[in-house]
């Protein structure tokens, strides 16, 4: 089945057809990085990692590019209150990301920017904006000017008091139109930095990906996505900026953008404090489990996060990796057709999911995993899982007992074979006799 992806910009499903079939490339807006991200940060990245693991299997060439904002207001803030620099403070908040982000199981993008390294294709960007006359410099700092665009607001399709409204652009006298948005902001000598031709100063949030992904995937390209409260002001500023400075009809093909992951029926987000870091959830549940739980709602759905959601999807992840366990299944063949079906639906995750459920043999579940980017590890590191802090014995404690079992049934000692077996359950493992031997998982999760 071809793909079809809903596309904001039309807000209707249209089927995917490439710029280059040849080459597909896609951008991703990545976290700003202060802290741990939050559960609701990982859905763009889990969600949209399904989607290039489906353009890989389609194309012969993906490029797929997730940014970190590495350059921002809150960041400087967050530095000064742990006495911090504030390259110390992103470096590692950006390394924790990547790292997270891996033991969700996200494929590695191909250019990961962060965006102090692109502050010199920012300034000719916005040199370019000004040349054009897109863009005014005022009191050290560097304006869009929305007028200048007759067709602002199309992603949005906002009314224009409402672009001024919803923007909450400050009002500040060197603005020539009240929608106008920063490009360029002066920065005093405490604040981070750069020679510009208006003088030392920092970029504004929207040019930044607006220079990355032009450096990195083209003036053109195919997908560009996130979540969708990046849809006003960002996205619609985004396009402003690469269509006004490069003169093209479009910036990307098509825009997607994921729905919010809520708690309690409310965003979770860093301001609400409402929210719970990907790192601390993984102490206390797998990778793959957090993963399974934001691909059981359709992306574009709100998905409302519980500890029993995720309780739930190790239990169904359990259920797989059981079928799995003692069939090291050859490498996985083609990804079943319902479950390719589903996917390519706009990806329809929670139907791929349930088609999963149907499938017959382990060579298939493993292959319906790999779309998924589930069922990834070998089935018995899956059950030596334990969550962190967790009083259960070490894995080698484990295995010794479980020799002195089988010696002990050798010398046809069962009552202390059988005294072994129940020390174990006592601390929590369960040992399973079979054909080829004794297996073990720790019990589950209360
Ligand atoms: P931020 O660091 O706030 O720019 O967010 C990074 C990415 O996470 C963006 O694509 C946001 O749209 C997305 N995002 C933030 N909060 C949520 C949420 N509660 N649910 C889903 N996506 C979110
Ligand atoms: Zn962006």
């Amino acid at each position: 089945m071809s793909l079809v992806v809903y596309n904001t910009l039309s807000r209707d499903k249209e089927p995917f057809v490439p710029i280059d079939a040849s080459h597909v490339r896609m951008y991703v807006c990545g976290p700003t990085v202060y802290d741990y991200v939050h559960i609701g940060n990982a859905r763009p990245v889990v969600v949209f990692d399904v989607l290039y693991r489906l353009l890989q299997r389609r194309y012969p060439r993906v490029s797929y590019v997730r940014n970190i904002t590495d350059i921002d207001d809150r960041i400087m803030v967050r530095a000064a209150d742990n006495h911090e620099p504030i390259e110390a403070l992103t470096r590692r908040t950006g390394d924790a990301y990547q790292s997270d982000m891996q033991r969700l199981g996200a494929l590695s993008p191909d250019v990961e920017p962060r965006a102090t390294q692109y502050v010199g294709e920012m300034v000719a960007l916005i040199q370019r904006l000004v040349d054009n006359g897109h863009a005014y410099a005022a009191e050290g700092h560097v304006l869009f000017s929305v007028p200048s665009m007759s067709d602002y607001g199309r992603l949005s399709r906002r009314t224009r008091d409402e672009l001024v409204a919803g923007a909450r652009v400050e009002v500040a006298p060197y603005k020539k139109d009240p929608a106008d948005f920063v490009l360029w902001k002066p920065s005093t000598d405490e604040q981070p930095g750069w020679p510009s031709p208006w003088g030392r100063g920092r970029p504004g949030w929207h040019i930044e990906c607006s220079a990355m992904s032009a450096k990195t995937l083209g003036e053109t390209f195919d997908i560009h996505a996130g979540g969708i409260d990046l849809i006003f002001p960002h996205h619609e500023n985004e396009i402003a900026q690469s269509r006004s400075a490069f003169g093209h009809a479009i910036m990307a093909k098509y825009w997607m953008h994921n729905g919010f992951l809520n708690i309690s029926g409310e965003k979770m987000s860093k301001s609400l404090g409402n929210f719970f870091t990907v790192h601390e959830l993984l102490d206390q549940y797998p990778g793959e489990a957090i993963r399974l739980l934001l691909l059981t709602a359709h992306y574009r759905q709100p998905l409302d996060f519980t500890h029993q959601g995720l309780v739930q999807a190790k239990a169904t992840l359990d259920r797989w990796y059981g079928l799995l366990r003692g069939r090291d299944a050859a490498p996985a063949n083609a990804v079943p057709q319902a479950v390719e079906d589903a996917l390519s639906d706009d990806l329809n995750t929670p139907l791929a999911v349930s088609a999963a459920h149907q499938l017959g043999t382990p060579t298939e579940l493993r292959a319906a995993g790999q779309a998924l980017g589930l069922l990834q590890q070998d089935a018995e590191a899956w059950f030596r899982w334990a969550p962190a802090g967790s009083s259960g014995p070490p894995d080698s404690e484990i295995e010794t007992a479980i020799a002195a079992r089988q010696a002990a049934r050798k010398a046809k000692d069962f009552a202390e074979a059988d005294r072994i077996r129940d020390d174990l359950k006592g601390k929590g493992v369960i040992l399973e006799d079979g054909p080829n031997g004794t297996t073990w998982k720790r019990g589950e999760l209360a």
